[in-house]
């Protein structure tokens, strides 16, 4: 029979999820020695390693930020020398220096097996073929998701970013069964397949899609399986914690396994910096206990989420994240009243006659600012005015009991908003800074 877990790791019970996370601590703080930014850091908060006795003594240890990652750029926290490792991926900050992350051979072999172990929970194996529509190179979502299902044993085909015909083109003639697509780009993948006059159930094998890199609602989820005819599964993760793999969904879809065997969870209330009572939503702060190149200690991650009571039915007792609801540099503050892009999605996918893009524009008129959400219309004929009129009017309703404040509301045609091939881009602020 089918194994049920890729590895051991996967199904271990609380109890052993902690002892291990324990050791792993240890030896991670040990050879963080090895790194000139920790030594200093532990120094000046008068931390040693043998202070580390239990879970709770890593909230001794300060929290790592983007920032660190910035000031030390480029290799300023490596743990190990620099010719043992053997990749870098680098992502682009809008400012100041981008970071860097590094990896050894047995940082990118374990985190294949992370990806493989993700993949293989959703019921992927290797008679499966795998194709991946994130971009290659210092994305972390196209060698990240390469390398796991290769371990995994999957025939894949690494078609990378873009070119939805060629895309098509190599579904059909390979009997791709999974792909992993952005959530935006797997609306747009439907699109193209309608013109075209492909019927996904029909002409193709797709079963499951990965979905994930950014952030999307559960109505954007079941839309999407809708349209595609897949089960889709949400994927997390970030270039500072490797790429892909880090938390899941299971089978049951409901919320996301994070791999406790990798990273030590918290949630912190972004402003007190103190832990958030169970449940509730806070920040994820994330400590790497399995990397080698360059582990990061209570990396604070901007991403809200919070973790799921309660255990899962499928017999993983690594914990769960809820859904993120954004990242708090994503939070938009209009008016004094604090908004995430994804409760306007979630509102606006609300209405059957929308299509799945969106884009949220904050301006200044007249020393006021204002929000306009602009959203393409499905089926609706453009020139329909009192039908248009009418929708527009219920979905700013609907908008205003969400988010508290009126925002205005154009709808307006399939396809005339600006696409892009990596993330999609949801908010446009042109407001007047003063
Ligand atoms: P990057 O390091 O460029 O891959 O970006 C990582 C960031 O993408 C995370 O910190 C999240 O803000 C976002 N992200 C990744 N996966 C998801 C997901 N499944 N849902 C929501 N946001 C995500
Ligand atoms: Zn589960």
């Amino acid at each position: 029979m089918d194994k049920q877990f890729y590895n051991q790791e996967e199904g271990l019970s609380r109890s052993e999820i902690e002892a291990l996370q324990l050791e792993r601590l240890h030896s991670t703080v040990e050879h963080c020695m090895g790194s000139a930014f920790y030594r200093k850091r532990f120094a000046d908060s008068n931390v040693s390693v043998s202070d580390f006795k239990t879970l709770d003594d890593l909230r001794k240890i300060p929290f790592t930020t983007k920032q660190d990652l910035r000031d030390t750029y480029p290799f300023g926290m490596a743990s190990v020398p620099l010719d043992r490792c053997v990749r870098l991926h680098s992502s682009s900050g809008t400012t100041g220096n981008p970071t860097v992350i590094l990896h050894t051979a047995r940082d990118l072999d374990q985190w294949a097996n992370a990806v493989a172990r993700c993949l293989w929970m959703v019921g992927c194996r290797p008679e499966d073929v795998f194709q991946n529509t994130s971009g290659y190179g210092m994305f972390t979502g196209g060698l990240g998701f390469q390398y796991g299902a290769e371990r995994l044993g999957m025939l894949t085909v690494p078609a990378a970013a873009g070119n939805t015909l060629r895309q098509l083109k190599f579904f059909t003639d390979f009997g791709t069964t999974v792909v992993h697509a952005i959530p935006s780009y797997a609306a747009r993948i439907f699109e193209v397949m309608q013109e075209k006059g492909i019927d996904p159930r029909r002409d193709t094998s797709l079963r499951t899609l990965v979905i994930g890199a950014e952030p999307h609602s559960e109505d954007t989820r079941r839309r999407i399986e809708d349209m595609l005819g897949v089960k889709a599964y949400n994927s997390f993760g970030m270039s500072e914690m490797c790429g892909p793999g880090v938390a899941f969904e299971c089978k049951e879809q409901n919320g996301l396994h994070i791999w406790e065997d990798y990273y030590i969870v918290e949630i912190i209330d972004p402003d007190t910096l103190e832990p958030v009572p169970d449940g509730q939503v806070g920040e994820l702060v994330l400590t790497t206990i399995n990397r080698e190149a360059m582990p990061l200690l209570r990396y604070r991650t901007r991403d809200l989420t919070r973790i799921l009571p309660g255990k899962c039915p499928c017999g993983r007792e690594h914990l769960r994240l809820d859904r993120m609801k954004g990242r708090s540099d994503d939070m938009i503050i209009l008016k004094g009243v604090n908004i995430f892009p994804i409760q306007i999605e979630t509102i606006l996918m609300q209405f059957e006659e929308l299509a799945s893009d969106y884009l949220i524009i904050l301006e200044t008129l007249e020393d006021n600012d204002y929000m306009t959400v602009k959203v393409e219309i499905k089926d609706i004929p453009v020139d329909d005015y009192a039908k248009l009129k009418a929708l527009e009017k219920e979905i700013t309703r609907q908008l205003k009991d969400e988010i508290l404040i009126t925002p205005r509301v154009r709808l307006v045609p399939k396809d005339s908003l600006p696409k892009s091939e990596g993330k999609a881009v949801r908010v446009k602020d042109l407001r007047k800074q003063y």
